[in-house]
């Protein structure tokens, strides 16, 4: 069920633009609008979840792990590799309550934080 308030739903429905990079039943996959790194993607759930702890849900939490490595063989990085972030509350710096895992490659990244 969507929310109507939620950024990621309206990207979802179509009715905020942006680059979509794969979608399949389950799943969104979209350029970040601030990239991060040469490659910036964000994965999500067609269905509304705000955060990591929201959900036991494991079939989502697979489709998302699983579409990392086809996204990234469509973005032409999978040899390459890529690094997965799921950011969840203030201190991680969540800014949209629809669970996303960020994409970024391209490049060589620098160390975590
Ligand atoms: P968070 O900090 O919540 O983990 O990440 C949210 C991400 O959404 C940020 O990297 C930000 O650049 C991205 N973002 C925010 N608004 C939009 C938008 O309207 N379109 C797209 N494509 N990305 C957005
Ligand atoms: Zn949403």
């Amino acid at each position: 069920m969507p929310i109507k308030d939620c950024l990621f739903c309206k990207i979802i429905d179509g009715k905020v633009p942006c680059n979509k990079v794969y979608e399949n039943e389950k799943i969104f996959a979209f350029n970040d609008i601030n990239p991060v790194a040469k490659k910036h993607i964000l994965i999500i759930p067609k269905r509304h979840i705000e955060n990591i702890g929201q959900t036991k849900n494991l079939e989502i939490f697979g489709e998302l792990l699983i579409s990392t490595d086809i996204i990234a063989k469509k973005l032409g990085i999978l040899d390459s590799g890529y690094r997965i972030i799921i950011n969840k509350g203030k201190d991680s710096g969540q800014i949209i309550d629809h669970i996303h895992l960020h994409l970024i490659g391209g490049e060589t990244l620098g160390l975590l934080n």
